[in-house]
């Protein structure tokens, strides 16, 4: 009872993010609205290209997700919408603004020079996104709790290993296809030539199929101290630094600040973390998971992925929700 006040005491002082009311009525996707945001930050022309994706004028009232404690796993979820750009993916886009709300708050745009401008999000935007956080779980995946053991096969073809120097490649491949490359370097012979023969075409499976990042994460000259202490072939270092690599660019891009606030219960300070928005939310969950603060299981209910914060962690909250609502409709159906 003392740990729920106490829980909700602090709900007050922490991060939570604005979602419609009704999730899969909240957000529409629009073609006909165009760029309108006088800032020069963001770098990517193809950001400020249509569709955009706003919310419903229709649906007025607010939800307020409190991201940190309620939606631990969102950020798996994220990374699961991605996929080949289709309708599909656009409706399931949609689905999950509707239940969490814009990334980062969005940008202005209009229906045209003069007309009334309104937040948006363009789809280039979610997709790129979606993308970087999906190659980071993939990572994740691979290595779930650092005591156990590590999908050594998947991340073999990942960490990328030379004479003097150690390095990655992310691809779309999924993982049987992916164990049936020797290496990682032959998983970029193959997704290299995949990029240049879909360069001018090919379908959006096609496309997506050939995305791939590559680079170096340690050794001639870079990391040198990480890179002494590595044994040569060891996966689980290389990909840990890859992960911290990923999260540090996204947080210096969507930081998190540090509050000092009041423990009402305790009377005494504490320090919470407020992410700037839904991206630097789910990117600091992300981190817990690979810092070893929160663990990886799979949910009693839906059988999904989920974060737990504490060991006796069963279910999803909204899965826990859901069944205790059935147990309820259950009991009053019973006493009819
Ligand atoms: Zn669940």
């Amino acid at each position: 009872m003392a740990k729920n006040r106490q829980a909700s005491a602090l709900k007050r002082e922490s991060f939570v993010w604005p979602a419609p009311d009704k999730a899969d009525k909240g957000f529409l996707w629009r073609e006909d609205l165009q760029w309108a945001d006088p800032s020069e930050e963001f770098r990517s022309r193809a950001y400020q290209l249509p569709p955009f994706l706003v919310w419903n004028p229709e649906i007025k009232r607010r939800r307020y997700v409190a991201v940190l404690e309620d939606a631990q796993a969102c950020f798996l979820r994220f990374a699961r919408l991605a996929g080949p750009d289709t309708p599909e993916q656009r409706e399931a886009i949609r689905r999950f603004a509707g239940r969490y709300g814009f990334l980062t708050g969005g940008r202005w745009v209009a229906p045209g020079a003069g007309g009334e401008v309104e937040p948006g999000e363009s789809l280039h935007f979610w997709r790129q996104e979606i993308q970087h956080m999906a190659w980071a779980v993939q990572v994740l995946m691979a290595m779930p709790d650092p005591k156990e053991r590590i999908d050594d096969e998947l991340l073999r073809r990942i960490i990328w290993w030379q004479r003097d120097r150690v390095g990655y490649i992310l691809t779309n491949l999924p993982r049987e296809e992916l164990l049936r490359f020797r290496d990682a370097w032959e998983v970029f012979e193959f997704v290299r030539g995949e990029y240049r023969r879909t360069a001018k075409g090919g379908t959006p499976e096609e496309r997506h199929r050939a995305l791939f990042s590559a680079g170096w994460l340690a050794g001639v000259g870079k990391r040198d101290r990480i890179f002494r202490r590595v044994v040569w072939g060891a996966l689980r270092r290389p990909a840990l630094v890859l992960l911290a690599d990923f999260i540090a660019k996204k947080l210096a891009e969507y930081p998190v600040a540090l509050r000092i606030g009041m423990d009402a219960e305790k009377g005494e300070l504490r320090s919470f973390p407020m992410p700037a928005n839904l991206l630097s939310a789910m990117w600091l969950l992300l981190y817990r998971v690979v810092a070893g603060e929160a663990k990886l299981k799979k949910c009693a209910q839906c059988g999904e992925w989920g974060v737990a914060k504490y060991s006796n962690w069963r279910m999803h909250p909204e899965c826990a929700n859901a069944e205790r609502q059935a147990r309820h409709r259950r009991r009053e159906k019973g006493g009819d």
